[in-house]
């Protein structure tokens, strides 16, 4: 390969979503996040000799969810197969996990295919402790906390469809706000919740082979992961410029330094030695089941954001922030309901940026906690869509109902805020800013336009922020002869 071609990023994914059933996989065991170690364990999960697994009807009602939301092709039987390996985070030394015929086959969300997805179950939760007294300097114990072993999981398989960092992380978003709306999983990165590896290889564009890949494992958040990546294909990218060539190995990335580690290459890769799993039957799904699954979909994040910005004319940045998130959604929502006499998409503009915003300085409250209702703030957009109060007042009346969850009118009439709706009066104050500002007037006659902003500053400062800042440009321009 000549080092002159320009070389793309091709990436596939791998995504464990641990299903929020309320007993693990396989026995009637509790699933808990951060109880006390191992107490939530039986025969089975902890693999005594002569048990029997028995399959939990929730997580493969809940894969099947999973299936219609991705619309993926459900296998009318899929089987679940043995996977061998030995280590102490699972006692059977193998995982029960599904092979060549999983629950869920190709599928789609989005821009990206989905080439499967599985069933599964979860291993034990080892825990490294690092031990320096008394004993050799670096060696270490490991711990098991066999509560987590036996969690149903979900894995999602994507083709390699996806090109940059940046790309995995908004897609990952996605994922993640579908899955959690379906109410299957906590999604949570940082418990564990929802893992993601990413398998990124690099090629010539316009090239239909694909490069040697590098598998990048379980990062907890997609801004480490879209880190990660990009540090991967950068080096990939200079390996093959400087003649070498990618060796297929599993990294680690370390967000704190940015570097990546080698964790093990192909030549120790494992042979899982699959085999049929005996203790179980084959999963056969009823047409009672796909249509109950097909009928609890709600409306998904995706659709969501293109029902706001094709039938609501919501600005794309918005109607993605407000569709990830259900509970932004309902707010949004609620200020066009209870105003459907203003723009939703100013209403969105106003939800996601000023009101948000606003949020985070005070306090950084979320949603929940705010005592502002979607019906006073569609009051304070609707002051400011008709004109009654300028933007610079309105942000300073939502400050107020923010704090106190003041009523927006009553903040105007007390403060004063009305914008200057007097034509006679704004003029006479623009023609005093004119007067006053002599430099910046000169300029823009002679043709500098941007020295314009002074003297929109002028008057906002003479108003108070009462004027409405288009009716001030044009009045100024007017007077400037431009
Ligand atoms: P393996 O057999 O190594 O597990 P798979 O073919 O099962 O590989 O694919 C695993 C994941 O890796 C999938 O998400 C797939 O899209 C992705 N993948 C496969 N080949 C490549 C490649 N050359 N570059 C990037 N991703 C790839
Ligand atoms: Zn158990
Ligand atoms: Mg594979």
């Amino acid at each position: 390969m000549s080092s002159e071609q320009e070389l793309e990023a091709v990436i596939g994914l791998e995504i464990h979503v641990q299903l929020s059933t309320r007993t693990k996989m396989f026995c009637g065991c509790e699933l808990s996040f951060g109880d006390r170690a191992n107490v939530h364990t039986c025969p089975i999960c902890l693999a005594h000799p002569g048990v029997l697994p028995v399959p939990n009807r929730t997580a493969i009602e809940y894969a099947l969810l999973i299936a219609a939301a991705l619309e993926c092709e459900v296998a009318p039987r899929s089987i679940f197969h043995r996977k061998n390996y030995f280590y102490p985070d699972s006692p059977k030394a193998y995982q029960i996990s599904q092979y060549d015929v999983p629950i869920a086959g190709a599928g789609r969300l989005g821009d990206v295919r989905i080439h499967r997805a599985h069933l599964e179950e979860d291993a034990a939760k080892m825990v490294h402790v690092g031990h320096h007294r008394g004993r050799i300097q670096g060696s270490d114990d490991s711990l098991v906390d066999f509560n987590r072993g036996g969690t149903p999981l979900v894995e999602i398989v994507t083709e390699p469809d996806l090109r940059s960092g940046a790309q995995v992380r908004e897609w990952g978003q996605l994922l993640r706000a579908t899955i959690r709306q379906l109410g299957v999983s906590d999604v949570n990165m940082e418990e564990g919740s929802l893992r993601c590896d990413a398998n990124v290889s690099v090629r010539p564009v316009g090239s239909d082979e694909f490069g040697t890949k590098t598998e990048m494992k379980n990062m907890n958040s997609f801004r480490f992961i879209e880190r990660g990546i990009e540090a991967e294909v950068a080096r990939q990218k200079e390996l093959i410029a400087s003649g070498g060539q990618v060796v297929q190995e599993t990294l680690h990335f370390d967000p704190a330094t940015g570097e990546l580690h080698s964790l093990r290459s192909k030549e120790e890769a494992h042979d899982y030695r699959y085999m049929p799993e005996p203790d179980l039957v084959p999963v056969v799904p009823t047409r009672q089941m796909l249509d109950a699954a097909a009928a609890a979909l709600p409306e998904l994040p995706a659709e969501r954001s293109q029902r706001y910005r094709e039938e609501l004319g919501v600005s794309e940045g918005a109607a993605l922030k407000l569709s990830f998130d259900l509970e932004w959604a309902e707010f949004f929502e609620g200020v066009i309901a209870h105003h459907p006499e203003i723009e939703p998409r100013a209403a969105a503009n106003w939800v996601t940026g000023e009101f948000a915003a606003e949020l985070r300085k005070q306090g950084d409250q979320a949603l929940g906690e705010t005592v502002v209702t979607p019906d006073s703030l569609g009051a304070l957009v609707r002051l400011v869509g008709s004109k009654r109060i300028s933007h610079s007042s309105a942000k300073a009346v939502l400050a107020e109902m923010v704090a106190d969850g003041a009523d927006p009118l009553e903040v105007v009439e007390e403060r004063g805020l009305e914008q200057i709706s007097d034509s006679g009066e704004l003029e006479k104050i623009v023609a005093q800013a004119i007067d006053e500002n002599p430099a910046p007037a000169e300029q823009v006659r002679s043709g500098n336009e941007k020295a314009i902003g002074a003297l929109v500053g002028a008057v906002m400062k003479a108003t108070q922020g009462r004027a409405d800042g288009g009716e001030v440009t044009r009045l100024l321009r007017r007077d400037l002869g431009l």
